[in-house]
């Protein structure tokens, strides 16, 4: 058995693979999918925030925005979403009870959960799209000043010798796309490819689909690594549960130690409690609008007093606006100065967002990494595989990261349809180290985004 330590959209995604692929597993987390996924906003917008020195992440990003549409028809399907508009999966508190959907239990045909339709080049099935709220109408950057439009022509010549698709449009033609822009917004750049996702409503996909595989979760703490006389992970110690002490213990209180196979590290921002991993908590306030009508049809992002704002339109007429980018440690406090910034800035791109009604503010903190790429794969000590450290996309990378662990746990086949990048010319020379760090067997295309995830290359991971 494997044992999941972290269930974030990271762990869940992982674990929910792996149970499909007939591996036995065991979700260990205190409170599932209340962590970074909780907060995030959900895009999936590989090209649209691609930057000059973050070109390795545009090709996992790319890699895993491919994967989305078959991976969120997968979960739909498994979770017994069968794509009617009323196929909101209960997300209060952003926690499921884990309790699979009421229903005939019928996971549905993959030809019903197909009933495809083409959005921004990336074909979505209904039930992906009224389920986990998934849509690929792209992403639009907006600029104001004179020297906000010259940064995004540059960015456009970058984008354009990556082969990456992008438009660059007027102020009048963005207004045209997304008529409650600021009217002095002065041109835009649209990524029509970029996509987004409801991260509340993948989790709690995730957990009625593991719920429905039958994998245990065991809501409790890991507080500490089993290793056997060689080092060998062999497992994890839980944190006993808290209460009176001589208090019975209770049927459902969880076990004090779990014995695994493997361990998959898929703590998030708490990574580095059980391992040496360089993984550093990045917090993020975001909050919530709600809008009795859309206000937005796609991603709009923009930079306003030198902080960069976004705006995710959510079908449900909710508007997301994110994110600080704050290093302070494990602090979840929302505070007022961050969420008058985020409020300043995004009424400089659409005014009427003042109008909206606060649904929700919350901070989460990203797992970040020295040098922005996650840490995938078998770590330095045998038994314990990494899967963290996602920092501002593990939304994006989830599908990706499940297949690389999968390929890992020896299961190859969720690794077969990974290439076919083939047109992004300029990026054909970041194959990374080349040391796979235990991934060895992973060929061709598989290989180098294994590689650019690669534990291996911090020297100090243990
Ligand atoms: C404001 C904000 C906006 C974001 N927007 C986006 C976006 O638009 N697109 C995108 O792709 N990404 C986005 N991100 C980043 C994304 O949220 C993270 O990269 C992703 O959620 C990481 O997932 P995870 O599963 O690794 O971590 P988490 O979701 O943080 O999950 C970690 C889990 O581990 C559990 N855990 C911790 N310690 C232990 C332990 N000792 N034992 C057992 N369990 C433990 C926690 O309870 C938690 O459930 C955003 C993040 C923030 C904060």
């Amino acid at each position: 058995m494997d044992v999941i330590v972290g269930g974030g959209i990271v762990g869940l995604s992982i674990a929910w693979r792996m149970a499909r692929a007939g591996r036995a597993v065991t979700v260990v987390d205190p409170a599932p999918a209340s962590g970074a996924s909780y907060a995030a906003a959900g895009m999936l917008a590989p090209v649209s925030e691609v930057t000059y020195t973050e070109a390795p992440l545009l090709r996992l990003g790319m890699a895993s925005l491919r994967r989305w549409p078959s991976f969120a028809a997968e979960l739909a399907q498994d979770a017994g979403l069968t794509g009617r508009s009323d196929d909101a999966l209960a997300t209060a508190g952003g926690i499921s009870d884990g309790t699979a959907r009421s229903g005939d239990g019928d996971p549905g045909t993959t030809a019903e959960v197909a009933g495809l339709g083409a959005f921004g080049g990336l074909e979505i099935g209904d039930a992906a799209r009224h389920g986990l709220d998934l849509r690929a109408d792209g992403t639009l950057d907006v600029a104001f000043g004179a020297d906000d439009l010259a940064a995004l022509d540059e960015l456009a010549a970058f984008m354009d010798k990556l082969g990456l698709p992008v438009e660059r449009l007027t102020g009048r033609e963005c207004r045209r796309l997304e008529p409650m822009l600021a009217p002095s917004v002065r041109g835009g750049l649209l990524a029509p490819g970029d996509a987004w996702v409801d991260p509340r409503r993948v989790t709690a996909a995730l957990l009625a689909a593991l719920e429905r595989l039958r994998v245990p979760l065991v809501r409790a703490r890991a507080a500490g690594l089993l290793r056997d006389e060689d080092g060998r992970v062999i497992g994890v110690r839980l944190e006993p549960p808290t209460g009176a002490p001589g208090t019975p213990r209770e049927e459902s209180e969880p076990p004090s130690e779990l014995r695994a196979e493997r361990v998959v590290l898929a703590a998030g921002a708490w990574s580095g409690e059980l391992a040496e991993v360089p993984v550093r908590p990045v917090k993020g306030q975001i909050m919530r609008l709600r809008s009795p009508q859309p206000l937005l049809s796609r991603c709009v992002r923009g930079t306003v007093h030198g902080s960069y704002v976004y705006l995710v339109p959510r079908g449900d007429g909710e508007l997301v606006v994110g994110a600080t980018q704050e290093e302070l440690g494990f602090d979840t406090r929302v505070t007022a100065g961050g969420l008058y910034e985020l409020l300043r800035d995004a009424r400089e791109l659409v005014p009427g967002v003042t109008e909206l009604e606060i649904a929700d503010v919350v901070a989460g903190l990203r797992p970040g990494t020295p040098d922005n790429l996650p840490i995938i794969g078998p770590s330095g000590t045998p038994g314990l595989v990494l899967a963290t450290g996602h920092y501002r996309g593990g939304v994006l990378l989830a599908p990706l990261t499940a297949a690389l662990v999968l390929g890992d746990a020896g299961d190859s086949s969720g690794l077969g349809d990974l290439g076919g990048s083939g047109d992004f010319g300029g990026l054909g020379d970041l194959g990374g180290s080349g040391d796979l760090g235990g991934s060895g067997d992973l060929g061709g295309e598989e290989g180098r985004l294994a590689a650019l995830c690669s534990p291996g290359r911090f020297q100090e991971i243990s």
